[in-house]
């Protein structure tokens, strides 16, 4: 056995930074192999084995060693999709109190109205009407609490404001409709308060203005600390602009960055195509180009909106529920495509020219179907599959799209949160059959679809309490589980096991981001990210998984304490 270890050993001279021993190293090698020990140098994982091997080869005087005591080694997990920026800023003024009632809504905006000069904005933090007690989007009379500022309450791609905030802006019955975006009307066609993709109407709306350099940078700093401490060593960036960039590029070359990051170049579909198209010919950055730390990993669009708020383009209506939950007036709506799908497949072109993977937000089944059809379109041209192209989300799958997926190679980008937070109430606009395939990760791995696993943070600091939850083991556990909030169990036919599931976070991660052959796994010769965990991931009892804390998080090779938040 330490004839296997003497190569590297002659390698790296035998004086290992740290040794890990006396553990069940989780190695996600493509056997799925469980060993004793592991030995880093330099940022690098040198070798794998048991401990008697490890600890006689490649223990040297200087070498720290760490006894596991029978704890388990994860990889590094990665989490393929967040927006740390915005969610480390979301904070940065004052925690955000949990917003799940219109009375908790009601509250807040109380609270702020109480300390805001007249006439300011108060702007209700990032809460989809799928979570609120009540199952309904507010109208502008439950924001109407205050009387002397204008309110906005934020689920992203739809707005709600409330009175004073509809006479501040001179929105009025024949307020026309802004390109693509629509000014909600109640029966007796005024305003109701809901803007759909609306929000240029808004004045005097600057929400990350009044944020120093400084701070930004502090912000993102401490957001990628905390995912540290969750278990996650590297993670995408779902749409980072220009201004982002810079703030990434300063920590990297301050050696800040806690955790390595992978950024999605997003541009507005919306925006006239030849700009686009023009925009991305003469872009500096590209594909891949970057280091081990930050690089560029994806050019994004968003072909639909968001099925929280019922703007996600559907292959059917939305039907009666929609009208309460998202206060929809027309039941025979499916939803907004946000660019036609010619304008997609011009930009996208253009995009893959230049050697970029594509990627699209497509939450609706009618937006999967869009994005897959521009694959193929740009696939009878070159084959698409060597530029690992990906659909973000992907909720409402089918059969056939899986399929056509893996005809392609093209990759999905999925988050268990949608599933856990959104189920219950998604089931009663879709109803249960209409959530067979939401979120079908059975179907994927059985198609020979390569999903990888994210959370879609975007607001808050609390990693299992925030908008969403980027707690890597909750993902885990609900992969595992399918269980929602409400503890029933949606389709259990499409559970994976503990091993696949892992896989999710570490090398199907990895190689969404062309990374495979650097992390992903606890192998010799990839970068010295691991995570030591409080109990045993693949044999702990199932509900257990969610409460796994990491004790321990390694990053290139330096130790860092994990945490409970
Ligand atoms: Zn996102």
């Amino acid at each position: 056995m330490a004839l296997l270890f003497l190569p590297t050993a002659l390698l790296h001279g035998s004086d290992a930074d740290l040794i890990l021993h006396n553990g069940k190293i989780v190695t996600v090698d493509p056997g799925f192999s469980v060993k004793q020990a592991v030995a880093v140098k330099n940022g690098r994982i040198t070798a794998v084995g048991d401990d008697q091997a490890i600890l006689g080869t490649e223990r040297g005087p200087r070498t720290k060693v760490m006894n596991l005591g029978g704890r388990m080694v994860l990889p590094g997990l990665t989490d393929s999709h967040l927006h740390p920026y915005e969610a480390g800023l979301s904070e940065l003024r004052g925690p955000i109190p949990r917003l799940d009632s219109f009375a908790a809504i009601q509250e807040f905006i109380r609270e702020q109205a109480a300390i805001r000069p007249k006439g300011e904005w108060i702007i209700v933090p990032r809460t989809f009407p799928t979570r609120l007690r009540e199952l309904a989007m507010p109208t502008r009379e439950v924001l109407d609490v205050a009387t002397e500022h204008p309110v906005m309450f934020d689920a992203s791609y739809v707005v709600v404001v409330n009175t004073y905030a509809i006479k501040m802006c001179g929105i009025d019955r024949n307020t026309p409709n802004p390109p693509r975006g629509v000014i909600v009307k109640s029966e007796n066609g005024e305003p109701n308060g809901i803007l759909r993709n609306a929000q240029s109407l808004l004045k005097g709306l600057k929400p990350t203005a009044s944020f120093t350099t400084g701070e930004k940078l502090a912000a993102l700093e401490k957001m990628l600390k905390l995912y540290r401490s969750a278990g996650l060593t590297s993670v995408g960036d779902g749409a980072v602009t220009d201004e982002e960039f810079a703030l990434y590029e300063k920590l990297r070359l301050g050696s800040k960055l806690p955790v390595r990051v992978v950024l999605t170049w997003w541009v507005d579909i919306a925006r006239p195509a030849e700009d686009l198209i023009a925009e991305i010919k003469a872009a500096p950055q590209a594909m891949n180009s970057g280091d081990d730390w930050l690089k560029w990993g994806a050019f994004k669009v968003n072909v639909d909106g968001g099925m929280t708020i019922g703007t996600a383009y559907q292959r059917q209506p939305y039907g009666p529920f929609g009208r309460q939950l998202y206060g929809q007036t027309d039941p025979t709506n499916r939803g907004q495509l946000f660019a036609p799908p010619e304008k997609s497949v011009e930009v996208f072109r253009a995009a893959r020219d230049k050697g970029w993977a594509l990627s699209a937000h497509c939450q609706g089944g009618g937006a999967i179907d869009v994005f897959l059809d521009a694959m193929e379109v740009l696939d009878r041209e070159r084959p698409i599959a060597p530029t690992r192209s990906h659909l973000i989300h992907a909720s409402f799958q089918s059969p056939e799209a899986i399929r056509r997926a893996k005809r392609l190679g093209v990759l999905a980008d999925v988050q268990a949160e949608w599933l856990y937070l959104d189920g219950p109430a998604l089931e009663k606009v879709f109803t249960y059959e209409g959530m067979r395939y939401f979120f079908p990760l059975r179907s994927y791995i059985d198609a020979g679809v390569v999903a990888a696993g994210g959370s879609d943070h975007m607001i808050g600091y609390d990693r299992n309490k925030a908008v969403n939850p980027y707690n890597p083991f909750m993902g885990l556990w609900t992969a595992v589980t399918r269980k929602t909030v409400r503890g029933n169990v949606v389709y259990p036919e499409e559970r994976i096991t503990r091993e696949e599931a892992l896989r999710m976070y570490t090398t199907w991660a990895a190689y969404l981001q062309f990374a495979e052959t650097t992390r992903g796994s606890i192998e010799a010769g990839k970068l010295a990210d691991m995570v030591v965990i409080d109990r045993d991931y693949l044999t702990c009892p199932e509900d257990q998984i969610k409460d796994i804390v990491p004790a321990t998080v390694i990053v290139d090779g330096k130790i860092f304490d994990g945490g409970t938040k």
